[in-house]
């Protein structure tokens, strides 16, 4: 060859070199290109490949025009029920043709700028009626001006029914309260808010959206009745609690007019996946009316008609009821007896005999603690129960003062009558431990003051009534 070569011209050899050289730079070309071409093809197919196992649709369409389609997925055609064949046939390739007239316009109407991007919920014409389709996509401009959209098509049929169901629902829910008289509560232990129905505004004039319900403690300031906020309290407490659970109490809520009405609280908690308590979702239902009628029939059935002091029953129910729940503490029993009543009511009348009856439980009742019970007996026969005295010296001045107030005089229409009592006293659990052992020794002691000349009280004492035993 170098013999060849040293007996060829060089301008030939350079010739023959330079072509030698453009072949094989071609060749190289050609490979190169047949090996980018192989690499892109393997590429689109891998992108076929997954766009096919999306469970959803890839579509790519020209805007202009009808929206002809120039490349579709298989979940495309599986999402609208017609092969490719179909749509050609049925819809001439046009991806606007298959969609509802509006969303046709819409992407009639679009001006494409360079970030184009939708996410847009559509009507489709399927194979099986129309189905609700979301759009996502982003536009590529290929060559003014010709621009493609590339879509991801998500078949949401499903879940339009189900907003539309839940909508519904909502509404009817909405409706429902509205035509109740009870009040829906959501409470949302993560977000510390009170959602309550809008009937709330209707009838307790409040808001119906109360943030910082448990931060701010609202319901201490006359969301409830003073007499419930500790119970409400402890109902909270026991609430934002991960693992609290259903609530049905009793309390009274304040209208926007100051007054206080009964309602029976019913509140259940949702809990998430791992079992705590998220929410409460709860109803106020009014029982003012019913509450309010219980009550009276209640306080009829324990209040002495004539002086609304506890009656004879109730006098011991409620005795009885600080014996059981205070086996620890002293409390002490007076028993009253209205020195000669029959006089009183001789020389004044019936009537003003009643008027004296109603001011010794006035008298009793001012002078003595709420917690303490007073109760009417007998005809001019009343029960004071003090609480709660466990010093004798105590005891002592409690007697003391009773008597005193009962020596106060009592005027009525300019008539002043003098007036005293006798009174005989017990201490449990020193004396007895039942209201009858309680009521035998004081009326002992009671006896004994009528015997001794009236006015007076004696404190039991076993040793003293030895002989009566
Ligand atoms: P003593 O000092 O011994 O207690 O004499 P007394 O007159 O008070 O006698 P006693 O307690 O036995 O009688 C109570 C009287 O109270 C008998 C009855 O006429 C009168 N009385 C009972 N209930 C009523 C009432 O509801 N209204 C009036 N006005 N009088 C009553
Ligand atoms: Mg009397």
């Amino acid at each position: 060859m170098v013999i060849i070569a040293a007996n060829l011209p060089r301008a030939m050899i350079l010739t023959i070199s330079i072509s030698v050289l453009m072949v094989l730079l071609l060749a190289g070309f050609v490979l190169y290109m047949w090996l980018m071409q192989e690499k892109q093809a393997r590429i689109d197919n891998e992108v076929k490949n997954i766009t096919n196992s999306l469970g959803a649709g890839v579509v790519n369409f020209i805007v202009s025009g009808e929206g002809h389609i120039t490349y579709a997925s298989k979940g495309f055609y599986e999402i609208i029920g017609y092969s490719k064949e179909e749509v050609e046939e049925v819809f001439d390739n046009s991806f606007y043709l298959m969609l509802e007239n509006k969303y046709s316009e819409f992407f009639r109407m679009i001006d494409i700028g360079p970030d184009f991007t939708m996410n847009e919920e559509m009507q489709i014409k399927t194979g099986n009626g129309l189905k609700w389709i979301l759009v996502s996509g982003k536009a590529v401009m290929k060559k003014r001006p010709v621009a493609t959209i590339s879509a991801v098509i998500v078949d949401i049929t499903e879940n339009k029914k189900l907003m539309e169901k839940l909508a519904l629902e909502q509404e009817r829910y909405r409706l429902a309260t509205e035509l109740s008289n009870d009040v829906i509560l959501n409470y949302s232990i993560v977000d510390d808010t009170l959602n309550i129905s809008e009937n709330f505004r209707k009838f307790y004039g409040g808001a119906t959206r109360i943030p910082n319900f448990v931060k701010d403690k609202v319901w201490e300031h006359g969301f409830v009745h003073p007499d419930e906020v500790e119970k409400i309290a402890e109902i909270v407490r026991s609430i934002i609690m991960k693992n609290g659970g259903n609530v049905d109490t009793q309390t009274r809520i304040r209208n926007s007019k100051g007054d206080y009405i009964w309602c029976r609280l019913i509140c259940m908690p949702i809990q998430n996946k791992g079992g705590e308590n998220k929410e409460y979702i709860g109803k106020l239902i009014n029982i003012d009316t019913e509450k309010n009628e219980l009550l009276m029939v209640e306080q009829k059935a324990m209040t002495d008609p004539l002086t609304k002091a506890f009656n004879k029953e109730f006098t011991k129910v409620k005795i009885q009821e600080f014996i059981d729940r205070n086996p620890g503490k002293k409390g002490m029993l007076l028993l009253v007896d209205i020195d000669k009543f029959k006089s009183i009511n001789d020389n004044y009348g019936h009537l003003m005999g009643d008027n004296i009856i109603i001011e010794v439980v006035n008298q009793v009742t001012r002078a003595f603690r709420s917690n303490d019970i007073v109760g009417r007996i007998g005809g001019d026969e009343f029960v004071v129960f003090v609480c709660d005295v466990s010093n004798p010296e105590d005891q002592i001045k409690q007697a003391r003062k009773l008597h005193a107030v009962l020596r106060q005089p009592a005027t009525f229409d300019g008539t002043t009558i003098n007036k005293s009592a006798s009174i005989g006293i017990a201490i449990y659990p020193d004396h007895a431990t039942t209201y009858e052992g309680l009521i035998e020794c004081a009326d002992k002691a009671l006896y004994r003051v009528k015997g001794n000349g009236r006015d007076a009280f004696i404190i039991y004492d076993k040793r003293d009534f030895a002989d009566e035993e």
